[in-house]
């Protein structure tokens, strides 16, 4: 099937997340629309605890453009995500106070890097088959 991304390649086999795997913890809990599977370990030797995943799903887009969305989500994952998650986080942002909120702001983030990450989220979502994400759906004229 051709690439609904680039439009010039095959799709590929890999299986990958709709929604990337860093925000599992966020997801999943009684109020979300995303559901989060329990996966029992594949072999005797692992961990017996249930392991716990998101959707995934097979032949979404080329590998190239795979890979490409790949970069996006290390990046954000690196310098944003990473950072939320660390003891330091009070320490690297500027907090900023609004008349109704108090925000805390990043410095050296590439802004559009992070926009588009947000937005191959949303892609995948849309171009996505599962029951999970049937109500995803962007219009055409946007894309
Ligand atoms: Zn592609």
């Amino acid at each position: 099937m051709e690439c609904p991304l680039c439009k010039t390649r095959q799709t590929g086999t890999k299986k990958s997340h709709i929604i990337p795997k860093m925000f599992r913890n966020e997801l999943g809990g009684a109020k979300s629309q995303i559901k989060i599977k329990k996966v029992q370990p594949a072999e005797e030797k692992q961990d017996k605890r249930n392991h716990q995943d998101i959707p995934k799903e097979e032949g979404l887009l080329c590998d190239e453009c795979e890979h490409n969305l790949s970069v996006l989500e290390g990046y954000f994952a690196k310098n944003v995500y990473a950072v939320i998650q660390s003891k330091a986080y009070n320490d690297k942002y500027r907090i900023k106070k609004g008349v109704n909120s108090t925000r805390k702001e990043l410095d050296e983030i590439d802004i559009q890097l992070v926009s588009l990450f947000y937005q191959s989220i949303i892609y995948r979502q849309h171009i996505s088959n599962l029951d999970s994400f049937k109500e995803c759906v962007i219009d055409e004229s946007l894309l």
